[in-house]
């Protein structure tokens, strides 16, 4: 892995980036806006939401742009599928 996957991260400090769309940054870590990895970037780990998910599978994954996908740490985007999985 080289440096350019490395970000730093206020909380966890430099570690490996991942990509979330805008509403698992926004709200992953207050409403339950669902989980989905995709698993089709073996580089960098990419997650989006429910909402996304559907359109990526009725538009194909270019529906989601580069717009509406945020890097964050990997250790942040753990926290938020932790959330995300976690019963109420
Ligand atoms: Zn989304
Ligand atoms: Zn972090």
């Amino acid at each position: 892995m080289d440096d350019n996957n490395l970000v730093d991260c206020s909380e966890h400090g430099r570690v490996p980036s991942s990509i979330v769309c805008t509403h698992l940054l926004k709200f992953g870590l207050t409403e339950r806006v669902g989980f989905v990895l995709c698993d089709d970037t073996p580089d960098d780990l990419v997650a989006w939401c429910s909402a996304c998910d559907e359109l990526a599978r009725q538009e194909g994954p270019d529906a989601i742009t580069a717009k509406q996908l945020r890097v964050v740490c990997e250790p942040c985007l753990f926290k938020i599928r932790d959330f995300q999985n976690t019963p109420d």
